[in-house]
């Protein structure tokens, strides 16, 4: 093995087991609860050959992305879930000696995508849990030669608003690749767009990022999508698997992408059901517990008091579900909590009222 991937920590998935080998109810992966566009799956379905290779390039899906969003088609390039498109990104413009920078409590692919080709992850410090632009330009160097940045970013569903975002590409020398991974952008108010595909559009160096894995609830089928300049989408598309999208995925996302009803019932479901999930977390924070801002389909919950974040993890989990205690990323006393149904947000708040209430 390379000494540069003996040091790579493996990703850690979100739990679906307690301990003694339970199913957990998973509110640990940031997933849809509403689940998949019927349509989606209705597509799926209607799939009748695989013995035959996918389309290479995806060509009915990346139209259709181009329709919807108002970009050529020739400037998308689809990747196995978007994690494929971040770490080819760093492969493409990055290799050792050179340096890939994001800031902390950036999406823990980055310190993979950039140690797997050899280079430097920098890191640079947060502001409130969220990116500090001048922190994160005060770490370019002549060496760096990516720049991630997730937004809104997980795990703490911290948004850049667009001038900020703006700030930070302005910059950044011509050189250094821009990647705005766009995950949970769905998410996001409508009138807090961060101007990222505007970006990418009008600069030689901004790459986006997208995924069918929330919104579109298709996590299980593997799709991303990125945008960016002819030459980012060409050193992309030489090295990324040549049927990197299976034929059930390509004819999935595109039902998906027709259906925005789904989208928009799974954005109205995550707006409401994160407001009253951050006011009952608001209630308790007289005994400690703050909710971090999020533009996601998830909420950073932090523990500044009696109750640790793991006892309250380990309620959580008797209770029957599974959310995300990340202490390896920095962060052992927060809990990253996905918005599920209503149902699941009632049980969750049910057990930290209750243990709150054992702390008095
Ligand atoms: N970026 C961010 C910020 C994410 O949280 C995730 C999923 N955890 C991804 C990218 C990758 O998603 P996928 O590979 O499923 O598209």
């Amino acid at each position: 093995m390379k000494d540069w991937i003996a040091a790579i920590h493996a990703y850690v998935p979100g739990k679906s087991k307690s301990a003694d080998g339970k199913p957990l109810v998973k509110l640990s992966a940031n997933e849809n609860p509403l689940g998949t566009s019927p349509a989606a799956m209705a597509a799926r379905a209607r799939v009748s050959d695989s013995a035959t290779y996918p389309d290479p390039d995806s060509v009915a899906l990346r139209t259709a992305l181009g329709e919807l969003h108002g970009i050529d088609p020739a400037r998308i390039v689809c990747g196995t879930g978007s994690d494929e498109l971040l770490n080819l990104a760093a492969q493409a413009f990055a290799g050792p000696g050179d340096e890939v920078a994001y800031v902390r409590f950036g999406f823990s692919v980055y310190d993979i995508a950039a140690r797997r080709c050899g280079a430097t992850p920098v890191v640079a410090p947060d502001r409130d849990f969220g990116t500090d632009v001048d922190a994160l330009l005060a770490c370019v160097t002549q060496r760096t030669r990516v720049v991630f940045l997730a937004n809104p970013n997980n795990p703490t569903g911290t948004f850049l608003p667009r001038a900020e975002l703006a700030r930070l590409h302005a910059g950044l020398p011509a050189d250094v690749l821009l990647v705005v991974d766009r995950a949970y952008a769905e998410y996001v108010a409508p009138d807090d767009d961060d101007g990222a595909l505007a970006l990418a559009a009008n600069h030689a160096n901004v790459l986006v990022t997208h995924t069918f894995s929330k919104i579109y609830g298709l996590a299980g089928e593997r799709i991303g999508w990125g945008t960016g300049a002819p030459h980012l989408v060409d050193a992309l598309n030489r090295i990324r698997g040549p049927f990197n999208l299976t034929t059930t995925a390509q004819a999935a996302a595109e039902a998906a992408l027709a259906d925005q009803a789904f989208v928009r019932a799974s954005r109205a479901h995550n707006f409401s059901e994160r407001a009253r999930f951050v006011e009952v977390i608001e209630s308790l924070g007289n005994h400690g517990l703050r909710a971090v801002p999020s533009e996601a389909n998830f909420v950073l919950v932090l523990f500044e008091g009696a109750l640790s974040a793991e006892t309250a993890l380990n309620a959580i989990g008797e209770a029957g579900y599974a959310v995300r205690h990340l202490p390896g990323q920095g962060l052992p006393q927060a809990l990253r909590i996905t918005i599920g149904t209503r149902e699941q947000m009632d049980a969750i708040a049910q057990v930290l009222r209750n243990l709150t209430e054992g702390t008095r």
